[in-house]
């Protein structure tokens, strides 16, 4: 009886060596998640479809259902995203952190949800020509907590729906938290901060680069015409607030997103 297959356009998430010559692969597909599957004899020197099953290559592939892991004998090239992103440390490692959260999000969820899959390939895309790596991250993550259903409020409060703009940040919340609600460690936050990433979680990239470039610009004039105290740039507060509400519901630290913090 001919084993039961199907194709899927998939990316490569991560791959493990197994025995001499085989390698097991987590690929998250467009329309079933996270599947795994080993191919067989692709580290020989000469299998050239071993050296498409790597991150960054979208791909088409025919699985066959196994009974713990799939069969992947062959796979076609839909698009190579590496270049300009492999060669360039923080593009790398946002890139990176992108797949990491979108295997951790498709493991939390029975679920699959085909929202996530395009969205990843686009910030994957975005990413190698992005001059702003962290934005494209922060943005990335702002939109799939939308998929995943956590995302942070960032207009109304968390707590009374109060309509904005509120000054204060508590992911355990929700999000943002009006002045009456606020528990007493939520986080002190620029209004215009708030503003900024509601423009990123609604895919309005080019207005939101245009008030952070503002703010950060207004900031520095504050500080060179007055004693004022050292601002924290508008992106590191992006950056600061995003990467607080998700790892307060996931629980978990992004491990390339630590890196990333480094570089
Ligand atoms: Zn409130």
């Amino acid at each position: 009886m001919p084993r039961e297959s199907y194709r899927e356009r998939a990316l490569v998430i991560r791959t493990y060596d197994l025995g001499e010559a085989d390698r097991i692969i987590v690929f998250l597909t467009q329309h079933r998640g996270l599947v795994r599957g080993v191919a067989k004899g692709v580290r020989r020197a000469r299998s050239r479809f071993g050296s498409r099953l790597q991150p960054f290559v979208e791909l088409d592939v025919q699985f066959y259902v196994g009974r713990e892991l799939e069969s992947v004998t062959a796979a076609d090239t839909v698009g190579f995203y590496g270049s300009g992103i492999i060669d360039n440390i923080t593009c790398y490692t946002a890139a990176s952190a992108v797949l990491e959260a979108a295997e951790r999000l498709s493991l939390a969820h029975d679920e699959h949800d085909d929202r996530l899959y395009p969205l990843v390939v686009d910030t994957l895309k975005q990413l190698q020509h992005a001059p702003e790596p962290k934005l494209r991250l922060d943005t990335f993550l702002l939109q799939a907590m939308t998929v995943a259903g956590w995302a942070p409020s960032l207009y109304y409060c968390a707590q009374c729906q109060a309509p904005g703009p509120h000054h204060a940040f508590h992911p355990r919340t929700g999000g943002a938290v009006c002045g009456t609600c606020r528990p007493p460690k939520a986080a002190d936050v620029n209004p215009e901060v708030l503003h900024a990433m509601w423009l990123l979680q609604h895919d309005r990239w080019a207005e939101a680069i245009t008030l952070i470039t503002a703010q950060e610009q207004g900031a520095s004039a504050r500080e060179s015409s007055e004693s004022v105290t050292h601002e924290i740039p508008c992106a590191t507060a992006i950056h600061r607030l995003t990467k607080a509400h998700w790892q307060w519901h996931t629980e978990r630290k992004l491990a390339s997103l630590m890196v990333l913090d480094q570089t």
